[in-house]
């Protein structure tokens, strides 16, 4: 295959979950269920007459977010009207941002296996959503049923330049995105039910040249896993296709995830002309400097620097920093567990067996049924070497199994280890009085059977004796032995 460098950038629609829509009173029904239609008013159900009004929270969210990502704000921005004949958004266009968005030029770090990569920020503009739609065929009788809850609820688009040139930096990019709105309480990041959608636009050109080469646009990606194998995808085709001399044809494309390809889309959006115009009906959207200081004060620590943070106070690493912060939850229980336990076994208690409990499970860490301080006990317990890390490991399950504290565990089934000389002496004479051959083999040279010595006085003991009491009687009768 030739050498291509893939150029992808990422269009991303985030649901600003804010209590009302964009321009009307009706709530934002976001992930809660709710009968079809039962959040709609005739502003958002496009009726004559009506009159939108611009929702001040949406606006301040969007700021939040322009402000995070380091953009330059407009301190006057324009609605626009953007032709859209469509039966989910009766009015016949979708109000939006065109040529004078809310913000422009912003920039976002992310970590990739290459390093730290800066990744500019085109736009960021705020727009409202469509309805859904649901077709049916019933005894091959066609049917659409139009649902409005969704019309009408404020949408932000941010827009990346295309810097980014491999699966893994998409993802990362996405999952960056993601994590920001997260802590910014804009957005509560569902991809699956469409409230955090992206869309990648994907280009190969051959390496070392300037200009762009054909790009497409792929959809339907649910997961960052679907949005990480469909831009894989998608550079193997388009390489595959310029190898044999065909070109890349511009489309929209669908992602498949059964199948793991990609598919043409037949786009209500292709090949229509949009004819954006000024909307008549929203005056230009203000922001006053003090407007713009007041949310830049309210904004809260970033992924970025709170991942900073914790290498310096707590000593963790670069990857831990990262994982432990990805998520404002975790970050949030593990500075509550790090102030009860040792900071850096808190870490790894949280970052291994928690986060296992929680793949295995489904679940978020606020679905962790473990506070910070009941896992801080356990913490402490295998800290102080009081129990075993495969003991520990067996009390965490009991703790979530049983709801039991880890110290009251410990005590009910005495896993405590034992430390005391005299039962550590008897369980060392023991095994070295059980296996006189391999006692005097250690005489004849063999010092690798002090493992097994070890393993025999550690069986005897029921796992329960102090590794490193146990290590030291050994050794001190084995040596005496030597003598
Ligand atoms: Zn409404």
């Amino acid at each position: 295959m030739s050498a291509y460098q893939p150029v992808i950038g990422l269009e991303i629609h985030a649901v600003l979950e804010t209590r009302t829509k964009m321009f009307c009173a009706c709530p934002v029904v976001g992930s809660a269920h709710q009968p079809p239609n039962a959040a709609v008013c005739p502003v958002c159900a496009g009726l004559p007459g009506t009159l939108p009004v611009a929702n001040r929270m949406a606006v301040e969210y969007a700021l939040r977010v322009a402000l995070a990502l380091e953009c330059q704000v407009a301190r006057t921005s324009l609605f626009a009207r953007k032709s859209y004949f469509y039966p989910d958004l009766p009015k016949g266009y979708q109000i939006s941002q065109y040529d004078q968005p809310l913000a422009q030029d912003g920039r976002i770090a992310i970590h990739t296996s290459q390093g730290e990569q800066v990744v500019r920020i085109r736009r960021v503009h705020l727009e409202e959503d469509t309805g859904k739609l649901t077709h049916l065929d019933e005894d091959g009788a066609a049917a659409t049923l139009v649902d409005l809850n969704r019309a009408g609820v404020p949408l932000l688009e941010i827009v990346s330049e295309p810097d980014l040139h491999s699966p893994e930096a998409v993802r990362a990019y996405a999952v960056a995105i993601h994590s920001l709105l997260r802590y910014l309480g804009v957005n509560s990041g569902d991809l699956e039910k469409g409230l955090f959608r992206i869309e990648p636009n994907i280009s190969l050109r051959p390496e070392g040249r300037a200009e762009f080469g054909t790009r497409v646009e792929v959809k339907n990606l649910n997961s960052f896993r679907s949005l990480e194998r469909a831009v894989a995808y998608e550079i193997q085709r388009q390489a595959a296709r310029l190898d044999s001399g065909q070109p890349v044809v511009q489309q929209t494309l669908g992602w498949d995830d059964a199948r793991g390809i990609t598919l043409p889309q037949r786009s209500k959006e292709d090949a229509e002309d949009y004819r954006y115009f000024p909307e008549p009906d929203l005056p230009p959207l203000v922001i006053s400097e003090e407007w713009l200081e007041a949310v830049r004060a309210g904004l809260p620590e970033l992924p970025h620097a709170r991942a900073a943070r914790f290498r310096r106070q707590y000593g963790l690493s670069a990857y831990d920093a990262g994982v432990l912060t990805a998520e404002k939850a975790a970050a949030d229980y593990y500075e509550a567990l790090a102030a009860a336990a040792p900071a850096k076994a808190a870490a790894n208690w949280l970052t291994g067996e928690v986060f296992a409990w929680l793949n295995g499970h489904g679940a978020s860490i606020q679905e962790f049924p473990l506070p910070p301080a009941a896992l801080a006990e356990l913490v402490h317990l295998a800290e102080a070497g009081e129990i075993t890390p495969n003991t520990a490991r067996a009390v965490l399950a009991e703790m979530l199994a049983t709801g039991q504290g880890a110290a009251e565990i410990v005590a009910a089934k005495d896993l405590r280890l034992v430390a005391d000389p005299a039962r550590i002496a008897a369980w060392a004479e023991q095994a070295l009085a059980e296996h006189p051959e391999q006692v005097a083999a250690y005489q004849g040279g063999k010092s690798g059977l002090k493992q097994f010595f070890f393993g025999q006085a550690m069986r005897l003991s029921g796992g329960r004796a102090q590794p490193r009491a146990l290590e030291d009687e050994l050794a001190r009768r084995l040596d005496k032995i030597e003598d």
